[in-house]
């Protein structure tokens, strides 16, 4: 893979993909999280003197159409007022201001307002990779979309590279992937199995023990033969969590919080066989065994809440296991949205090693898997 540290840039025009899809409110942005990771590559090209052309999706639109909602003019207004220069949104890509000197950062309105983005068009692609000297890849929150920003530009552009927030990830996750240091634990909570299940079957086999909670957890202590009332679990992944109890490395809670409603009536702490019918596990508790496997970690994984952090009723979880990991040594890495929110909430992004900026990426990057955008953009560099 190509980075974009060894390329000379000075004077060029540069098309770098970000991933800008940033939570608005009246047509501001909440939160600038993803704008602000895309930074060091911006900032790199313009020391250089390279003009640039960001592009980016926000949301979900029905391709084809502008919709106002899903426009990215508050990304641009908000780039405009981080640089004290206007960011100048672009609507076509026919437009002759493309590059045309005047302004140094340009933004491509919502790149799925483009037919063909979805279905990784190599016409598309063709045009998003010619309109520039360098096509710079650094979504890395949508590295794992088969699309025409994130594939087909990379395949068809004279010169494609990773950015700055690419490298890292790339740099990072591969450490826990690949070079791990043991003990090696993982922490995996969230709502449900199915959506995690082959990261959970692939760290099976790497990690030393597994911590689960959430959903996820419940799903666990129904298999191993509890009654867990009204939890939340899903039925068609008891066989599977059954098997993958057998290599005894999924640690369960001995404690959780119940209660019959999500807002709270009737919070109970219980054993795992204690349990009624009418309750559901909402929060659960680390206990002693948990916190000394995490003291004695060299690596550390963690995706997802234990509980539903969200209701302070049922944060317990979440919070002790923030805490834990923001004191461990191991190197850690964090990935996914309600993650980060539980690290913003409880301790800081610097407490943990590296937060990953992908959700499904990240997922699928740490399953093993090759995302689309990175395969392309090592043929690039060996010329398959
Ligand atoms: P995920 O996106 O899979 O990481 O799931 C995160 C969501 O799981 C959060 O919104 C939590 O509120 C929810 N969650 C965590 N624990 C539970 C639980 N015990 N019961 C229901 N939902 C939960």
């Amino acid at each position: 893979m190509i980075n974009l540290s060894s390329l000379d840039i000075a004077n060029k025009n540069l098309v770098i993909r970000v991933d800008m899809n940033v939570p608005l409110k009246d047509s501001k942005v909440l939160d600038a999280t993803r704008i602000k990771a895309c930074l060091p590559t911006i900032e790199h090209a313009l020391s250089n003197n390279a003009r640039i052309l960001l592009i980016s999706h926000l949301g979900r639109p029905s391709e084809g159409n502008f919709e106002e909602k899903f426009s990215l003019q508050p990304v641009a207004e908000y780039i405009s007022n981080l640089f004290n220069e206007k960011c100048e949104l672009i609507n076509s890509l026919e437009s002759k201001d493309i590059f045309n000197g005047k302004f140094n950062v340009q933004l491509l309105e919502n790149i799925r307002f483009f037919e063909g983005e979805k279905s990784n068009s190599a016409k598309l692609g063709k045009i998003l990779a010619s309109l520039g000297d360098i096509y710079v890849f650094d979504a890395f929150g949508t590295a794992h979309r088969e699309q025409a920003s994130t594939h087909s530009a990379i395949e068809q552009a004279n010169i494609a590279c990773a950015g700055f927030l690419l490298e890292r990830e790339n740099r990072n996750l591969t450490k826990v992937l690949n070079n791990y240091e043991n003990p090696y634990i993982a922490v995996i909570g969230g709502a449900k199995v199915s959506t995690k299940l082959e990261l959970i079957k692939s760290i099976n086999n790497e990690a030393q023990n597994i911590i689960v909670g959430g959903g996820i957890a419940n799903t666990f202590i129904k298999a191993a033969g509890f009654k867990i009332g009204q939890s939340l679990y899903e039925e068609s992944m008891l066989d599977i969590a059954k098997s993958i109890l057998e290599k005894n490395k999924i640690v369960l809670p001995d404690k959780v919080i119940t209660s019959e409603t999500f807002e709270g009536k009737n919070i109970q702490k219980k054993s795992l066989d204690e349990i009624e019918d009418n309750e559901m596990i909402l929060d659960l508790l680390l206990k002693e065994e948990t916190y000394s496997i995490l003291d004695s970690a060299k690596t550390i994984l963690w995706n997802g809440p234990m509980g539903v952090f969200e209701n302070k009723l049922f944060e317990q979880g979440t919070r002790d296991l923030s805490e834990t990991i923001a004191k461990s040594s191991a190197f850690s890495i964090a990935g996914g949205g309600e993650t980060l929110s539980a690290i913003n909430k409880y301790i800081n992004t610097d407490d943990v090693s590296y937060c990953s900026t992908g959700g499904g990426a990240f997922l699928e990057f740490m399953e093993g898997k090759t995302l689309p955008s990175i395969s392309a953009l090592n043929a690039k560099n060996t010329g398959r």
